[in-house]
């Protein structure tokens, strides 16, 4: 047998390597190894197993990591999807199949030493006073890590191995798990009783799933007759607050009750403690009772490999992760759900730059898996399919126990400020509303989607604007912090009391914009009384920031919490029944075609969050183009309807849903090197894609942020219907162009950024 294997080496290209007679059936597709290359030893992943190779004299593999191989075949199969269609060399998609901890050999299971309680033969024999305390406590413990009873029983090591010597206790070195939510009390819920929309949309999601054998028949049967279409996915567009959680939670318990697992992608930030402790309070006890394991960015490394363990060894059948997620080990699979399927975060912005939701889709689909996408601001895309046929759109459209939406009004700020003299933070209608509120001891949440106090620094005198070295835009003003700060490269300088230019010198700088941070100080002028919070990722230093400013927002500690695009999503807090939104139209002015829709998701979700308990929610909106449609819609809980007008500009324009497009970005710090590459590739694609007709091409042009990261950035777009060939016609070219090595080149496949 012959091993074939992607090094970590990111290549387009795989090894083949002997498998030695020591490590004969140890090597299975999607085991790490360990290989020798040149003179280096170097990590990669079996592919395949061959009985020939091209190749002779072929070197041995050197060892073999894990007793269990880390990939699946299947979760190989989706990796080698993604590399073809997001253009991605193998090893790099690998790399984010597997979290680092359990793909590089470092961590393992950590090993403690246990003192455990020995059957008494009868009598105790007589012991110190200290002794006595430390046998009473292993015999009330029954297993006890050893750090942890010297510090309850505040004694030395030589006590306890008295008691061992005695025969009374074991000391033994024994794996502890590693558990994140160790500190959490978790009380078992039972499901619900649904209502008629929620009951209706999981009847759907069940008969889906139907019985394993003829599901798999079925499935199979479908994808041979028609690739593109996948009715096993589902789009589930439920209102804020109309129960998406619970048809989730219900969906997965006929999952496990099917003996399958089930994956719950969320977006990084609503991995919150109440998500997660909405599902483990569920599948904590019971027939169906699982460990539910968790995966994201904040655990330990060592946490992640305990996780990701647990489920590859099926004992977590449910896994509730972000982005990455979606390659946990589940085997079989039953359910993929990913919730707030309209959110950018699903989309990795680096290599391999794959949309989680998309790669959900399609794993799915390969694995015979039903997948709901839940969303209440659903993306084009999601809709789209939708409507075309090809997800079954299942509705949620009132909210539970028949609350009402909350009633959404306008201000207009441009009135606001012609009668106010100058651009005020708060409306008079805010400023009432707010008092209103604060008087009746209920909660307020303010919106803004711009961290800082200020985003602009000026000179009125001699026109100076402090811009950042490095990228073309202004540096924001972090009055905290007295420093200036780009919000893209992190550059950071000290704010200067008088203008810095030599020869103008003005102590009079004006800062011009508004931030999180001047909003936070409005409200303590304005509400001397009130309690305060602001929630943005400058507020969030500590690991456990979130989680305390969450439950103190919960349990009342806080009147007002001020904050970006953080506080929008899937928080639910009874109390809250104004929010606010300070400047609505910030979003519409970013050079992207998906500036409407973001802005209309932003405000649908940022509205969702009030009036979620007895007392109806109230919603002020501050815009300056209060009449845009992103706005209107959004006022009046209209997603069909700005749905319907945004697919006839997208459309007219053939942007993505209606075609796909590819984004090539070439980046160097000679801007005309830059510039004329990009001009080359445009005739070198022009030349390659000849015969692929759908192809439209757009640029080269500078992208909407010329400079970043002291990168001049020159941009082409291409769109089509049909993008696998395209893909695949691009990463053939990839690989003849030649430009100039200090000119990089990225290809996003569905971007979601077009800055
Ligand atoms: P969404 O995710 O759609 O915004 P949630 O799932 O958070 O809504 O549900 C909002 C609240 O309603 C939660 O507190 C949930 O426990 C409750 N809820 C959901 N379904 C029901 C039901 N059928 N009966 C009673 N309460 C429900
Ligand atoms: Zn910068």
């Amino acid at each position: 047998m012959i091993a074939r294997v992607t090094l970590d080496l990111k290549v387009r290209k795989e090894f083949d390597y002997s498998i030695p007679p020591e490590l004969a059936g140890q090597v299975e597709v999607g085991s790490r190894v360990k290989v020798p290359f040149g003179a280096r030893q170097i990590l990669g992943s079996v592919t395949a197993l061959v009985e020939t190779s091209p190749h002779v004299r072929l070197r041995p593999i050197l060892k073999v990591i894990g007793s269990q191989s880390l990939l699946t075949p299947k979760v190989l199969h989706l990796a080698r999807w993604i590399s073809e269609y997001y253009c991605a060399p193998l090893d790099v998609t690998l790399k984010s199949a597997l979290p680092e901890a359990v793909r590089k050999e470092q961590k393992g299971w950590r090993e403690l030493l246990f003192v455990r309680v020995l059957p008494a033969p009868g009598e105790l024999p007589k012991l110190t006073q200290r002794q006595q305390d430390v046998w009473n406590i292993v015999e009330e413990w029954h297993e006890i890590p050893l750090h942890q009873l010297l510090t309850l029983a505040e004694t030395t090591a030589a006590t306890v191995h008295r008691l061992e010597e005695k025969g009374l206790v074991a000391i033994a070195r024994k794996i502890s798990e590693r558990d994140p939510y160790a500190d959490e009390l978790i009380l078992p819920t039972q499901p619900l009783v649904l209502n008629a929309e929620q009951a209706a949309a999981l009847e759907k999601i069940k008969a889906a799933m139907g019985s394993p054998r003829v599901a798999r028949e079925e499935c199979r049967a479908r994808v041979a007759q028609d690739a593109g279409a996948t009715r096993s996915t589902f789009l589930l567009h439920g209102v804020t607050g109309s129960g998406k959680t619970e048809v989730y939670l219900q969906a997965i318990a006929h999952t496990l009750a099917q003996g399958k697992g089930a994956i719950v992608l969320v977006p990084e930030i609503s991995l919150t403690p109440q998500t997660v402790e909405r599902f483990k309070a569920r599948f904590s006890s019971g027939p169906l009772q699982t460990l539910v394991a968790v995966l994201h960015s904040h655990l330990s490394a060592g946490e992640r490999h305990d996780e990701w363990h647990k489920i590859r060894q099926s004992r977590a059948r449910i896994v509730i992760g972000a982005r990455s997620a979606v390659f946990a080990p589940v085997d079989p699979l039953g359910l993929i759900i990913v919730d707030e399927e309209h959110e950018n975060s699903y989309k990795q912005e680096e290599a391999p730059r794959y949309h989680a939701r998309d790669v959900a889709v399609l794993r799915g689909q390969q694995e015979g898996a039903v997948v709901v996408l839940g969303s209440a601001t659903p993306s084009l895309e999601s809709y789209y399919n939708a409507q075309k046929g090809k997800y079954a759109l299942l509705e949620l459209l009132s909210r539970v126990d028949e609350q009402k939406m909350p009633i959404v009004r306008v201000v207009d700020m441009r009135q606001e400020a012609r009668q106010e003299k100058g651009i005020p933070i708060f409306s008079r209608l805010l400023k009432e509303a707010m008092t209103a509120r604060l008087e009746k001891k209920e909660q307020v949440m303010l919106f803004l989607n711009r961290r800082g106090y200020a985003s602009s620094l000026q000179c009125p005198k001699c026109g100076y604007v402090a811009g950042c070295p490095n990228c073309s835009i202004s540096l924001t003003y972090h009055r905290r912090a007295g420093k200036l700060r780009c919000h893209i490269c992190g550059h950071e300088a000290e704010a200067p009391g008088v203008c810095p230019e030599r020869a103008c010198r003005n102590p009079a700088i004006r800062y011009a914009g508004l931030g999180t941070e001047k909003v936070e100080d409005t409200l303590a002028k304005l509400f001397p009384h009130a309690r305060v919070e602001r929630m943005d990722s400058d507020a969030l230093k500590k690991k456990d920031d979130l989680r305390r400013i969450l439950s103190a927002f919960r349990i009342g500690k806080i009147d007002i919490l001020v904050g970006t695009q953080m506080i929008t999503k899937g928080l639910h807090f009874p109390n809250v029944t104004l929010v606010g939104i300070v400047y609505a139209d910030l979003s519409l002015h970013i050079a992207d075609f998906r500036a409407g829709e973001r802005t209309f998701q932003l405000l649908t979700q940022v509205a969702g969050r009030a009036g979620r308990g007895e007392v109806e929610g109230e919603v002020i909106v501050q815009a300056f183009t209060p009449f845009h449609p992103a706005i209107q819609y959004a006022r009046r809980h209209d997603f069909a309807g700005f749905y319907e007008q945004e697919i006839e500009f997208r459309e007219q324009l053939r942007y993505p849903p209606v075609s796909r497009a590819a984004l090539l970005t070439l980046r160097g710090r000679n801007e005309d090197k830059v510039k004329l590459s990009a001009e080359y590739l445009k005739k070198e694609i022009e030349k390659a894609l000849a015969l692929l007709k759908d192809v439209i091409l757009a640029g080269p042009a500078p992208s909407p942020l010329l400079r970043a990261e002291t990168y001049y950035r020159y941009q082409i777009m291409l769109r089509t219907r049909q993008m696998t060939k395209l893909s695949q016609a691009l990463a053939r070219l990839l690989e003849k162009v030649n430009l100039p090595e200090d000119v990089l080149l990225t290809v996003d496949v569905d971007p979601v950024n077009m800055v």
